[in-house]
């Protein structure tokens, strides 16, 4: 299976402002933030697209949104909304091939996104 950037930095091999972890899922900032608050959420293991999600990744799944939940509380916008997204190929907008959950809030966000 191909290597990521998100896989370097789920392994601790290239720094990144984590703001939560567990035994599954990872969480940091987003390099170049969309919103005032923007963190990627990934599971550990590498799985490259939602396309590439399998019936035994269901609770992984989970977990991601678990965690997005827990971090918008943890980052004061569980309240006043926010978006969670995952963007899958070229038209989808997926850059990096690493499943992973974006956690966008601390502004209003328009519908539909551009
Ligand atoms: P995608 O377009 O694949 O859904 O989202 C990829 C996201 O990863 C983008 O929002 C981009 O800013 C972010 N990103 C790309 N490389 C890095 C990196 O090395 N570190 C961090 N923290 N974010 C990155």
């Amino acid at each position: 299976m191909s290597d990521t950037i998100f896989g370097k930095i789920a392994r601790g091999e290239v720094p990144a402002d984590l703001v939560y972890e567990d035994e599954a899922v990872v969480a940091f900032r987003d390099l170049n933030p969309q919103a005032p608050t923007h963190i990627l959420i990934i599971p550990r293991r590498p799985i490259p697209t939602l396309n590439d999600l399998e019936e035994e990744d269901a609770a992984l799944v989970g977990k991601l949104f678990l965690a997005a939940k827990q971090i918008a509380a943890q980052e004061g916008i569980a309240a006043a909304g926010y978006r969670t997204v995952i963007n899958c190929n070229a038209e989808g907008g997926q850059t990096v091939f690493h499943l992973h959950l974006h956690l966008l809030g601390g502004r209003p966000m328009g519908w539909p996104p551009g």
